[in-house]
C-alpha cells in the first residue's frame, strides 16, 4: 500500500504506546472509526490516533516509530482518503490546534499551519483584498493534505502559490523545500516518503475585493452545480488522463452514472464522483465499484484511470 508518497508496512506495536505517550501532550485515542475521520464516511477503527500539538512533538513521535520500524500516516482532513473496513492496525497521526496558525503580510505573503483549512483561509484572504486562491473555494481540505496533494480546481494548483513547505521527516529533523525544490506534478507534491507537512509559505497578489470575492461565488456556484456536495464522498475518484480528457467524460461515455455496487454510487451530477448517500457504504463496495469503472473505461476507450483517492489500508 502506497501512501505519503511510499509504502506503508509493518504492523502495529501496542507495547509502545505508553513510550509515544510520554511524547505528545495530547491524546493517543485507540479504535476512533475512520468513518468519523474521512468525508467518504468509510472505515474501521484505527489503533492508534495521535494528536501532536508542535512540530517538536511530531519529530519526536515520528523518530520514535521510525526507529521502531512502525507503520506511520499523517491524516488531515480525511477528504481524500478511503479507510479499510477493517480499519488500520497503524499509527496514524493528526496535527492539533497549535498548527493552525495564519499570518498575512501587508505583501501578500502569508504563512499558514497544516492543521488550518484551505476553504477558511481561502475565504479571509479573498476578505483580505488576496488574490491566488479563488480556486480552492469549496475544497474541504486541511492545509497540509492539500499541500501533499497539490489540490487544484478551474486551472489553478495550491503550488502556483506556494513559496516553499515546511515539514518534519522521519528522521525526526525538521526540513523546509522551496517550491522549486519538490517536483511538484498534477495532484502530487513529490514530498520525500514519510514527511510531514507542518506549514506553508505562499504568496498571494494584492487585488480588488469585490472581484476577488465575485470569482470565490462563482467557482462555488460552478461547484454546487456539477458536484454532489451534499452527499458523502472524497470528490473525484479518478485522476483526468489530461487536461483535454477528463475522466468524468470518460466514466460517463462508458455509460457509469448510476452505476451501484452496495452503498456507493457513481453520481448521475458527476460521473468521476462517487457518493455513499445513506452513509451505508463499506470500502469494499467502493473499491468494486472503482475496479467496475476502470475495467468499463479500459473497455469502451483503451484507457487506464489512475486513483485520486488514497487507498488506506493496513
Ligand atoms: C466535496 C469535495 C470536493 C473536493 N474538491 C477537490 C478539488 O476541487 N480539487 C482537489 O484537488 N481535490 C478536491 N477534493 C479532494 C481533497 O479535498 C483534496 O485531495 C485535499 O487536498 C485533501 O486534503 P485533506 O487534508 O483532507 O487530506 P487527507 O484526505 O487527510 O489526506 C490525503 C493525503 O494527504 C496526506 N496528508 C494529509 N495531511 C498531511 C500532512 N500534514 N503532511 C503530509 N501528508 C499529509 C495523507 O497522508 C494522504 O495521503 C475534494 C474532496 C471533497 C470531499
Amino acid at each position: 500500500m502506497i501512501d505519503q508518497a511510499g509504502p506503508v508496512s509493518g504492523k502495529f506495536e501496542p507495547g509502545l504506546v505508553p513510550r509515544i505517550s510520554e511524547l505528545v501532550s495530547g491524546r493517543i485515542r485507540h479504535g476512533v472509526l475512520g468513518s468519523t475521520l474521512a468525508t467518504f464516511a468509510i472505515g474501521g477503527p484505527l489503533a492508534a490516533l495521535i494528536t501532536v500539538e508542535s512540530p517538536e512533538e511530531l519529530g519526536a513521535v515520528l523518530q520514535a516509530l521510525a526507529a521502531e520500524g512502525q507503520p506511520v500516516r499523517a491524516l488531515g482532513f480525511g477528504s481524500n482518503c478511503l479507510i479499510d473496513d477493517c480499519g488500520l492496525d497503524q499509527w496514524v497521526v493528526r496535527l492539533g490546534a497549535g498548527f493552525k496558525g495564519l499570518t498575512i503580510r501587508d505583501d501578500g505573503r502569508v504563512m499558514v499551519g497544516a492543521a488550518a483549512s484551505l476553504m477558511s483561509v481561502a475565504r479571509k484572504l479573498s476578505d483580505e483584498g488576496f488574490s491566488g486562491l479563488e480556486f480552492a473555494a469549496g475544497i474541504p481540505a486541511s492545509l497540509g493534505g492539500a499541500v501533499f496533494m497539490n489540490a487544484g480546481a478551474h486551472g489553478s494548483e495550491l503550488c502556483d502559490r506556494i513559496v516553499s513547505v515546511q515539514g518534519v521527516l522521519p528522521t525526526g529533523a525538521s526540513a523546509t523545500w522551496a517550491r522549486s525544490e519538490l517536483p511538484w506534478r498534477y495532484r502530487s507534491s513529490g514530498l520525500p516518503v514519510g514527511a510531514v507537512v507542518t506549514s506553508v509559505t505562499l504568496q498571494l497578489e494584492p487585488g480588488d475585493k469585490a472581484k476577488i470575492s465575485r470569482i470565490c461565488s462563482d467557482n462555488l456556484a460552478e461547484r454546487r452545480a456539477r458536484q454532489p456536495l451534499a452527499l458523502s464522498s472524497a470528490g473525484s475518484v479518478f485522476k483526468n488522463p489530461s487536461p483535454e480528457v477528463p475522466a468524468g467524460r470518460l466514466l460517463e461515455t462508458a455509460g457509469l452514472k448510476g452505476v451501484r455496487v452496495g452503498g456507493a454510487i457513481v453520481s448521475e451530477l458527476h460521473a468521476n464522483w462517487i457518493v455513499n448517500p445513506e452513509r451505508k457504504a463499506t470500502a469494499a463496495d467502493v473499491m468494486m465499484l472503482m475496479g467496475l469503472c476502470q475495467q468499463r473505461v479500459r473497455a469502451s476507450c483503451g484507457i487506464e484511470l489512475e486513483p485520486e483517492v488514497r487507498l488506506w489500508r493496513s
